[in-house]
């Protein structure tokens, strides 16, 4: 059964370690997610783009194939079903869809116009039992075709909107999303410092997780941040790996070009970048 992210971002804020979110784009991904999350008896975020939505046939069929595994795997550990930067519309199909939380990124409105469709979304959720994730200040890069510029969000427009009742909340803090460039700066844990002060116990949100050194996120988690966004790391290293596969010819080996074959090493790839994932946010038996 699929949770809100409520009960595991706030006992992970309180414990210091954080929730990963890893974005699914097929059944392979989905089953890698969920079976290495299983296996290290840790809380799970499966967060789904409206690309990625759309590219598994809509998000009904998206909350229909994650519940069904879910259950065919005897998955117990915690799992929400979360949709990523989620537009208002969105919003309102991923609730309908049955999805356990989502993210409604409405960084690109005048604050006032956000804030009034946020504290909408929020009573949504509260009266369907749904976790709601809202951001302030656009986080950097391009994620299928939200392009923000990664600026640091205002700690005051963060406490305005962390008021309104959001269960957590996204802080542009130097963040980026996909591959970092070599000149980064770096997080801003001097604007991250400022946001936990402002906004208490409010669970906050690193998006970009790919490629940040682990010493900056581990002191992200210490200074507030339980849920953590990785999306582009495990596409690297499924690609990577499949491209290996066919490199040494394997495809055309027996029946190597079965297509369970074929991605077997890509799905181990996942599960391999999650499990490094959840060592190094401390999310290991947590569940
Ligand atoms: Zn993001």
């Amino acid at each position: 059964m699929l949770v809100n992210a409520k009960e595991m971002l706030t006992k992970a804020k309180a414990g210091k370690y954080a929730v990963g979110q890893f974005n699914i784009n097929n059944l392979e991904w989905t089953k890698a997610v969920l079976e290495t999350a299983q296996e290290l008896n840790s809380p799970v975020i499966l967060g789904v783009s409206a690309g990625a939505g759309k590219y598994m046939c809509g998000f009904k069929t998206v909350a229909a194939m994650v519940d069904a595994m879910v259950d065919s795997l005897g998955i117990t550990v915690p799992v929400a079903l979360h949709l990523d930067h989620g537009t208002y519309e969105d919003c309102y199909k991923c609730i309908d869809a049955g999805f356990s939380s989502i993210m409604f990124d409405g960084s690109h409105y005048p604050i006032e116009e956000n804030i009034a469709k946020t504290k909408e979304l929020i009573d949504v959720c509260a009266q369907k039992g749904l976790s709601l994730e809202a951001e302030v200040g656009s986080i950097g890069g391009e994620e299928d075709g939200v392009v923000g510029m990664g600026e640091c969000a205002d700690p005051d427009e963060c406490k305005m909107i962390a008021d309104l009742g959001v269960t957590m909340l996204a802080a542009g803090i130097g963040n980026i999303h996909g591959k970092y460039p070599e000149n980064w700066a770096g997080l801003s844990f001097e604007t991250l410092d400022a946001i936990q002060q402002k906004t208490g116990d409010m669970p906050l949100v690193l998006h970009g997780g790919t490629g940040i050194p682990e010493d900056m996120i581990k002191k992200a988690i210490s200074l507030g941040v339980a849920k953590i966004n990785v999306n582009t790391e495990c596409q690297i290293s499924f690609a990577e790996a499949v491209r290996k596969y066919i490199e040494e010819g394997k495809d055309l080996q027996g029946k190597g070009f079965d297509p369970r074959k074929l991605l077997a090493p890509g799905t181990q790839a996942i599960k391999d970048t999650v499990k490094e994932k959840m060592e190094l946010f401390g999310s290991v038996g947590k569940a």
